[in-house]
């Protein structure tokens, strides 16, 4: 019975859709295209991927980008378009070498080439800077505008080594906004969006390193957003930043206040990156307070995978504290962290951050005296200690500060309430 009711439905099915809107369809799930008519929208299409982006807030721009391919899809795609193959090799190096923003501007590429690729929806995946603060110190802070106009924020850290040579570092974003709400976070204040789409992370690299005119010699996964909760937009974009813009992966960072199963599924990746796990507290009770979300990852439960994933990667976790005065940087508060580091394993590195202050919010930097006492203890009970230095504090600093004030609108929609977010962050976690 049930395969007559599967020849009927199949035999419907081949008059409601055209050949080109299946493949359409099946376009959807491949990173590559499968064929030249394939990659061709019918108006039906087009107008039903509008529709979509329009009218549901979380809906992500759907449309076909040249970033994030690799020089092997791009062979492909240039063939499938009938093209020979030796142009995909040139498209790799407009858009990864040349870091060219349009498909218009590949004056190297045939203009027939180009007009097909844009008639058929291609795009190279690059927004424009809506704006640009420079601090001070020379850290330069970057709002990208999306497709769906959506703001996100980027910022290029210059740092000058003892030998006088410069190291760029690039803070990606990985979502518009976050729904975690840490306490002390601009961010999480300004509500979550969506999840970004792996090439708008890829892009704020190529955009730090357009504004600088020079390599980005390290990435933090330290932006906007947690970057676990779009964790497969963020390997993609960590493998297109390793293999295309040739960024080591020693030289990235993966930041995260903890989703639960999350780094178990990072850990079977085997990165060489770092991975930086924001702990904030030294106990449950006090880091429920800080970071909303661990109510639902107890602290025991978050070390012990920090453990296994050394056991699984050979790559020590690095532990992130934002120290909030009078909340959490007692020397008692220090002495119980290294308690809790030890328990867990040895070798730990801990990364203090004062914290940075920020419009309307209740907390404050702690003393110079009271972060060197911090040191001290977490030192005399040997965990290695370094205090991040604060930049480019002049430029609007903290993450999301910049952003939530040139996009007023609260960015949570269909509701205010954490708890109703968490389905959704599950489902974002899709690696
Ligand atoms: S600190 Fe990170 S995880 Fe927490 S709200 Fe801010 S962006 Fe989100």
């Amino acid at each position: 019975m049930l395969r007559v009711y599967g020849v009927w439905f199949l035999t419907s099915l081949r008059y409601l859709l055209s050949v080109r809107d299946i493949m359409m369809a099946m376009l959807h799930h491949c990173s590559i295209p499968l064929a030249r008519v394939a990659v061709r929208p019918s108006p039906r299409t087009r107008a039903a991927i509008s529709f979509a982006t329009a009218s549901s807030p979380r809906a992500t721009p759907q449309s076909q980008v040249l970033l994030g391919l690799s020089e092997n899809d791009l062979q492909k795609l240039a063939i499938d378009f009938g093209q020979q193959g030796f142009r995909g090799k040139q498209l790799y190096h407009l858009i990864y070498k040349r870091k060219v923003r349009d498909i218009q501007e590949f004056v190297q590429v045939p203009l027939a080439f180009r007009n097909e690729l844009e008639e058929a929806g291609w795009k190279v995946g690059r927004s424009p800077i809506f704006n640009k603060v420079v601090a001070t110190d020379g850290t330069i802070k970057l709002l990208l505008k999306l497709e769906d106009n959506r703001l996100i924020e980027t910022v290029g850290i210059p740092v000058e080594d003892d030998k006088g040579s410069v190291r760029l570092t690039a803070c990606v974003s990985s979502q518009v906004g976050c729904p975690l709400r840490c306490s002390f976070c601009a961010t999480g204040k300004g509500g979550f969006s969506r999840n970004l789409r792996s090439h708008e992370i890829v892009e704020q690299v190529l955009a730090i390193e357009e504004v600088f005119k020079r390599r980005v010699s390290n990435v933090v996964f330290m932006g906007m957003g947690e970057p676990m909760l779009n964790l497969k937009a963020v390997l993609e974009a960590h493998h297109c930043l390793n293999k295309d813009i040739q960024i080591g992966q020693r030289m990235m960072t993966i930041s995260t206040v903890g989703v639960p199963n999350t780094i178990k599924k990072l850990a079977s990746h085997k990165l060489q990156s770092t991975l930086a796990v924001s702990l904030h507290a030294p106990n449950q009770k006090l880091r429920e307070t800080i970071v909303p979300s661990a109510k639902s990852y107890p602290l025991d439960a978050l070390m012990k995978d920090c453990k296994e994933y050394f056991q699984e990667t050979n790559r020590r976790v690095s532990f992130e504290y934002a120290l909030l005065a009078g909340i959490n940087d007692s020397v008692d508060n220090a002495v119980e962290l290294a308690k809790l580091l030890h328990e867990y394993g040895s070798g730990y590195h801990v990364n203090l951050i004062p914290f940075n202050p920020i419009e309307g919010s209740e907390f404050r930097r702690p003393y110079r005296k009271a972060v060197q006492a911090f040191v001290n203890a977490l030192e005399s009970a040997k965990i290695t200690t370094s205090v991040r230095q604060t930049r480019g504090l002049d430029a609007n600093a903290a993450c999301g500060q910049l952003r939530n004030n040139f996009q007023k609108n609260p960015l949570v929609t269909d509701s205010d309430n954490l708890e109703s977010q968490l389905p959704n962050m599950d489902l974002a976690v899709t690696s």
